[in-house]
């Protein structure tokens, strides 16, 4: 059933394991980055850097309300002090809040990961590897993408649902999510690549069509760094328009150009 006490476990167990990357999805809304940061700052070996990763720095400090004691809003570069041991940090999503962030991190946590496209999410994550960070907690707080760019990190999955707590919140977000049919949507598609599942897109420069063109990876798109660091012939993109089939990984221009 996915609840609140196999959740916990399963969190627990993943900060004992040698993983690194963990999935938190699941239809509690609102309390799925409350579990997952209790968990780790009561169980996870302090003295500890945990990096609270929000969607925006002013939301950080409402995620945050329900599970620390806030005196004032927090600010990058500025801990907050939690018993235990632990420092809790704060940034966003977005790259120019990084620069104040701690050049070590033991733990990440980034919340909604739903705000996060492809690259950015893939964006994220490296920095998060560059900061030395030994788990990284990705949680949603709706499950309105598929998160197609974490498969390729084998995160461990953990669902928390409303069901047993909330049912009718429970049926409810299962039904919103149905009715979302633009889940892995991007904008501005041409007509040739647009049939084509948005998980499996990249754009590149076609050699037969000598153009910048749409084509089909032969795996989810996981982002475009690593897509350009990754080995020769892993990835094979199919021009949409001419068929041509593309192995030049690190010259390709990823799904959010813009
Ligand atoms: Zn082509």
């Amino acid at each position: 059933m996915n609840t609140r006490e196999e959740a916990s476990k399963a969190i627990s167990s993943f900060l004992d394991s040698d993983e690194r990357v963990m999935l938190l999805t699941g239809t509690h809304q609102h309390e799925k980055h409350v579990l997952a940061l209790t968990v780790v700052l009561t169980e996870f070996t302090a003295p500890a850097t945990v990096l609270f990763r929000a969607n925006s720095v002013p939301n950080a400090e409402q995620f945050l309300s329900r599970v620390v004691d806030l005196k004032s809003p927090p600010k990058t570069g500025i801990p907050l002090g939690i018993a235990g041991g632990y420092k809790l940090f704060v940034d966003s999503i977005r790259p120019t809040s990084w620069k104040a962030s701690p050049s070590r991190v033991d733990v990440g946590v980034t919340y909604p990961i739903e705000s996060l496209n492809a690259d950015e999410g893939d964006e994220c994550y490296h920095d998060l590897v560059s900061r030395k960070c030994k788990k990284i907690i990705l949680v949603s707080c709706t499950d309105s993408r598929d998160f197609f760019w974490t498969e390729h990190l084998e995160p461990k999955r953990v669902v928390f649902d409303a069901e047993e707590e909330n049912p009718e919140q429970h049926k409810g977000v299962l039904q919103s999510i149905e009715k979302m049919t633009y889940r892995n949507d991007i904008s501005g598609l041409p007509e040739y690549a647009q049939s084509t599942p948005p998980q499996f897109l990249v754009q590149l420069h076609c050699d037969n069509c000598r153009s910048g063109r749409w084509a089909k990876l032969n795996e989810h798109y996981p982002g475009k760094i690593t897509l350009r660091d990754a080995d020769y012939g892993v990835y094979v993109a199919k021009c949409l328009k001419c068929g041509y089939e593309a192995r030049d990984n690190y010259n390709w221009y990823g799904q959010h150009t813009d």
